[in-house]
C-alpha cells in the first residue's frame, strides 16, 4: 500500500468500526496516512488495518499496539475515541454503572495514552486527541458517570501536555455536541427537535465535521495547540 500525505503518519483510532471513530478513520485514510483502528467487533473502513482490543484490558491494548507497530511503525497519532454510556439518574445509578463507564471512557484513554507515549517520547513527536463530549463541561442529568468520565479527559490531556509538551507531543480534547449517529437517531423526533432548539447552529453535526477537526489537530499546522478543549457543538457549550 502507498500512503500519499506529504507527511504520512501512523494513526491509531480506538473504536474505529462505527460511528464517529469510523468517520475519523475514513478522514485520515483520505488524507493519505497509515491508519489502524481498534475494534472489539466488525472492521474499520477500507484502507485501514483492524486490530482487536478492549480498552478495559491493558494486555489487549499492548498486543494491538505491537501489531500496529509491526505493520506501520510506532503510533504517532492516537485518537482515543472508544466510549460508552449507561444513563441513569443518580438515585438509580449503581457503583458498577459508574465505574464501568469511567473504566472505558477515562481509564481506557489513560491505558492507550500510556502505551502510545513510549514510542512518541522516543520519536520526540506525538499527537494525542481524546474524544470527550459537550456534557463533560456542561453536565447532564442522567449522565453523572458519563459526564464525570468525559471531564476527566480534560485533566488527563492537560497533565500530559505538562509532562510531555517539551518532547514534541501535544494532547488535546475534542468535545462534540450532538452528532448524527445511531445514538442520536434512536431519539424520538420530538426530543431531537427540542435539542435542536437549544443548539445555536440549529442542527446536529455530521460525523465528518468531527473527523475533520481531529485530523487537523493531528496535522503539522496544529503543532502549537496543546491542552486545549476544542468544541464541535454548534455553539451548544459556549463558555467552556
Ligand atoms: P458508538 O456507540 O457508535 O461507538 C462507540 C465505539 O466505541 C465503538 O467502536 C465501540 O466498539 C467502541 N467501544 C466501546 N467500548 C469499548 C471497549 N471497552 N473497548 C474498545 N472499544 C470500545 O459511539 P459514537 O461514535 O457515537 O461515539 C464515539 C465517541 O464520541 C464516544 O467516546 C462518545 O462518548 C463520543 N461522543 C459521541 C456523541 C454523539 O452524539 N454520538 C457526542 C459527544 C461525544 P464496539 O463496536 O466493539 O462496541
Amino acid at each position: 500500500m502507498t500512503f500519499s500525505a506529504p507527511n504520512p503518519r501512523t494513526v491509531l483510532i480506538t473504536g474505529g468500526n462505527r460511528g464517529i471513530g469510523l468517520a475519523i478513520a475514513e478522514e485520515f485514510v483520505a488524507q493519505g496516512h497509515r491508519v489502524a483502528v481498534t475494534a472489539r467487533s466488525g472492521q474499520g473502513p477500507e484502507g485501514t488495518l483492524t486490530v482487536r482490543a478492549d480498552v478495559t484490558d491493558a494486555a489487549s491494548i499492548d498486543a494491538a499496539f505491537t501489531e500496529v507497530e509491526a505493520a506501520y511503525g510506532p503510533v504517532e497519532v492516537l485518537v482515543a475515541n472508544a466510549g460508552i454510556t449507561r444513563d441513569l439518574l443518580l438515585m438509580r445509578m449503581t457503583e458498577e454503572d459508574f465505574t464501568d463507564v469511567v473504566d472505558t471512557n477515562l481509564t481506557g484513554a489513560f491505558r492507550v495514552v500510556k502505551r502510545a507515549s513510549k514510542g512518541m517520547m522516543k520519536a520526540r513527536f506525538g499527537r494525542i486527541i481524546l474524544v470527550s463530549s459537550v456534557v463533560g463541561l456542561l453536565g447532564s442529568a442522567g449522565q453523572i458517570n458519563y459526564a464525570a468520565s468525559k471531564s476527566g479527559l480534560v485533566g488527563l490531556a492537560r497533565s500530559v501536555t505538562r509532562e510531555l509538551g517539551s518532547r514534541g507531543i501535544t494532547a488535546n480534547v475534542v468535545a462534540p455536541g450532538f452528532i448524527e449517529t445511531e445514538m442520536t437517531a434512536v431519539l424520538p423526533e420530538a426530543t431531537q427537535a427540542e435539542y435542536r432548539k437549544s443548539i445555536p447552529a440549529g442542527r446536529f453535526a455530521t460525523t465528518d465535521e468531527v473527523a475533520k477537526v481531529i485530523a487537523w489537530l493531528a496535522s503539522d499546522d496544529a503543532a502549537y495547540i496543546s491542552g486545549a478543549v476544542i468544541p464541535v457543538d454548534g455553539g451548544l457549550g459556549m463558555g467552556h
